[in-house]
């Protein structure tokens, strides 16, 4: 009889924001005239085997070269858990956009989960040097992780992958080429950690991705196989809601427990 799998919390860290974005920015082709607005996040997934980061945020070198409103250090931010960024084991990459992905030498320790194919294009197909890409991509986070290759710090992954007990990445294409989300099992059953996939909940309820798409026959497989995936559709979370903020128990300033 195999035992039964840990239960896992899972917590939203907010890092910059708010920003105001067209609706039909993070809801494709809605509500033209409209604005909404929307925040950055990492995630902690928090189990028997230590916590863990789902993605990277961004380096205080970018954020303040972008003028990054609202930033505060990721660094900062997960001392607020009671969590020192240099000690984190493992972070899972979902995708390598620069939102997610610059601050990648915070955690000069950590084992990085990223999706072959999706390392595979941005740091080695010509095709990413595009404008399109380029404008959605950091050299810098890039270049960091490409350094690690062949190291035991990056683990490519291979599809759908299960890393820890009760910790699953999922391949979720659409938004970037392989984008991963993670399945944790929580107290409720299976939630997800679905990042850019979708940038609302909205995008989840009513089947729109996002404007930023590479692929989007494989972003309505994605949100099947979610949707098929999860315990209950609230536990589908996305990339960038502010409700993840404000609709959540409060554990420590700008970060909520959402499982
Ligand atoms: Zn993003």
């Amino acid at each position: 009889m195999s035992s039964p799998l840990p239960i896992h919390e899972i917590y939203a860290v907010k890092y910059a924001g708010p920003f105001s974005r067209p609706v039909a920015k993070v809801l494709w082709n809605t509500d033209w005239e409209k604005e909404i607005e929307i925040n950055y996040y990492i995630w902690v997934v928090k189990g028997d085997e230590g916590p863990f980061v789902v993605d990277c945020g961004m380096s205080p070198s970018l954020a303040r070269e972008m003028k990054l409103k609202g930033y505060v250090d990721p660094v900062e931010m997960l001392a607020r858990m009671g969590i020192e960024a240099s000690r984190v084991k493992r972070v899972v990459v979902t995708h390598m956009n620069f939102d997610h992905i610059s601050g990648a030498e915070l955690f000069p320790n950590a084992t990085f989960y990223v999706q072959e194919k999706e390392f595979n294009f941005w740091v080695k197909d010509p095709i990413a040097r595009k404008p399109p890409f380029l404008m959605l991509s950091d050299p810098v986070g890039n270049s960091y992780l490409a350094r690690l290759e062949g190291t035991e710090r990056l683990v490519l992954v291979n599809g759908d992958r299960v890393i820890l007990p009760g910790i699953e990445l999922l391949l979720a294409p659409g938004h970037t080429p392989g984008l991963q989300a993670v399945a944790v099992n929580t107290a409720r059953g299976t939630a997800i950690v679905g990042s850019d996939c979708a940038h609302l909940f909205r995008n989840y309820e009513e089947e729109i991705p996002s404007c930023f798409i590479i692929d989007m026959v494989a972003w309505m497989r994605t949100y099947d196989k979610l949707k098929s995936k999860v315990s209950s559709p609230d536990l589908l979370f996305p990339g960038h809601d502010m409700r993840m903020l404000t609709q959540y128990p409060k554990v420590a300033e700008e970060i909520t427990r959402l499982v």
